[in-house]
């Protein structure tokens, strides 16, 4: 079957790519290169000038990129119209190449075909969309490296050292007559203890991961001209911030996802403080903060440094007592009355920065904090092996109560027949993670997830 795709939008550059058998067929039909040679004689890696023509007459000028089984992403003959970006003349084009015989591809469709030829296995297949979707840079770094297909060969090691083991509870159960049952228990618990912890190992990367992916949720609370405000938007100011703005949770809020320095921060409720700035009357209440901050992995209280403590400052540093806290002292640039070393602060929060938001003074300080807390260089991305999605996190977490199910059974004296089916099972869903066993509906519901085109 020949595939189609399209890419959506206006660029200055449009691609449609083809992929299967006889996608060079289609293309012979609609493109006229400047210099005609036959397909067979076109190499793999080579690109084309020529026009794409309807009835004698052109369409578009395109350069057309050769790819030829099984060098290509799909391991299939591919090729790559390359055209003039606007939605008109793609179209056009698309229509000319399904008239011609192709057929237009499905989500995610030419990342399934990689997988099914071959080329790659479920977990690289599936970096591929975490690439796409990646909100911080350390997301992306990890999620390329899964595409190499680190995370597969840990998987593959795994499974190695149970297939190991399981060599001698064959021997055991084939010849039973060799008392070797006493010496393979042993072997068996020492081997899965070591695969427990391997496992449990992964697991954990996921809830790092699922920082970097997610970003770490964070409110800024403060009474009426603390400085919430002015925080934020000398947040948002600092260099090489990237912030996507989404609506919130609840109705009425917005959470901006913003990246400074590789760390993702989802600032909750930003809609609630630029409306505080704006309109005197809607602030922010007690009550209102202290829902905010019951939501936040980290939470950010802000006081006016130019006054003493009031009433408000003392409810709100009761809020964050129990949270993950910095304690910002704002308005260091006035006559300071409230200083770092205030017990009612270092009683609740060991992280204090002063900071003048106005002049966006410190706030790199805040950077720095945020890092330590969440120990961001602890997630040595270059070493470690992550977890980066809830289906894999799903399977390796049911093959861990497999392996304490196997402990179990054996600490209970079973028979290693049934032993062994246990650990059998380890092995079954180590092996859904690669994608080497794995139903039908479970590869459509991985790949629909796929934009088009790839
Ligand atoms: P919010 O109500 O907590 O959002 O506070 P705003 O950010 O709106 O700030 C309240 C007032 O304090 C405004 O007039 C700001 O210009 C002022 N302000 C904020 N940060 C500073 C600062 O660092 N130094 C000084 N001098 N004034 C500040």
């Amino acid at each position: 079957m020949r595939q189609f795709q399209q890419h959506h939008g206006i660029g200055g550059i449009g691609i449609i790519r083809m992929s299967g058998k006889e996608c060079f067929d289609v293309l012979e039909k609609i493109f006229v290169p400047k210099n005609y040679k036959k397909i067979e004689e076109i190499p793999g890696y080579t690109m084309k000038y020529g026009h794409i023509i309807q009835n004698g007459e052109i369409v578009d000028e395109v350069l057309v990129s050769y790819f030829k089984a099984p060098k290509s992403y799909t391991a299939e003959n591919m090729c790559e119209i390359n055209s003039h970006g606007g939605m008109v003349i793609l179209r056009k084009i698309l229509e000319l190449c399904l008239s011609n015989g192709a057929v237009l591809a499905e989500p995610g469709e030419f990342t399934k075909r990689a997988f099914l030829n071959g080329r790659i296995d479920l977990l690289q297949a599936e970096s591929v969309i975490d690439i796409i979707n990646s909100k911080s840079e350390k997301e992306a770094k990890a999620s390329i490296k899964q595409l190499e297909g680190v995370l597969s060969k840990k998987i593959r090691e795994i499974k190695q050292l149970i297939m190991d083991e399981m060599v001698n509870v064959e021997v055991s159960i084939d010849y039973p007559e060799y008392d070797v049952e006493e010496v393979t228990n042993n072997q068996l618990l020492e081997m899965l203890s070591k695969v427990y912890d391997l496992l449990k190992k992964l697991e954990r990367s996921f809830d790092d991961g699922k920082l970097l992916r997610e970003g770490i949720k964070t409110a800024i609370i403060g009474r009426p001209n603390a400085g919430k405000s002015s925080l934020l938007n000398a947040i948002l100011k600092e260099d090489r911030a990237i912030v996507t703005e989404f609506e919130g949770t609840t109705r009425d809020t917005i959470e901006e996802f913003i990246t400074i320095s590789g760390i993702p921060l989802k600032l909750i409720d930003t809609a609630g403080i630029r409306k505080n700035a704006k309109d005197e009357v809607e602030k922010i209440g007690i009550a209102k903060s202290k829902e905010i901050a019951n939501e936040a992995d980290l939470v950010i209280a802000i006081f006016d440094a130019s006054k003493d403590l009031t009433e408000e400052d003392i409810q709100i540093l009761d809020i964050i007592k129990n949270k993950k806290s910095i304690i910002i002292l704002n308005k260091i640039d006035l006559d300071v009355k409230l200083h770092e070393n205030d017990e009612r602060l270092t009683r609740v929060s060991s992280n204090i920065v002063k900071i003048s938001a106005l002049n966006s003074l410190g706030i790199e300080k805040i950077y720095g904090v945020i890092e330590k807390m969440f120990n961001f260089n602890d997630i040595n991305l270059d070493n470690e092996v992550m977890i980066t999605n809830v289906r894999q996190k799903n399977l390796i977490t049911q093959a861990i109560d497999e392996v304490i199910k196997a402990k179990e059974t054996i600490e209970s004296g079973m028979p290693l027949d049934i032993v062994s089916i246990f650990i059998r099972e380890i092995l079954e869903n180590l092996s859904k993670i690669t994608g080497e066993v794995v139903t039908d509906d479970i590869i459509d519901e991985i790949f629909s997830k796929f934009c088009l085109g790839k």
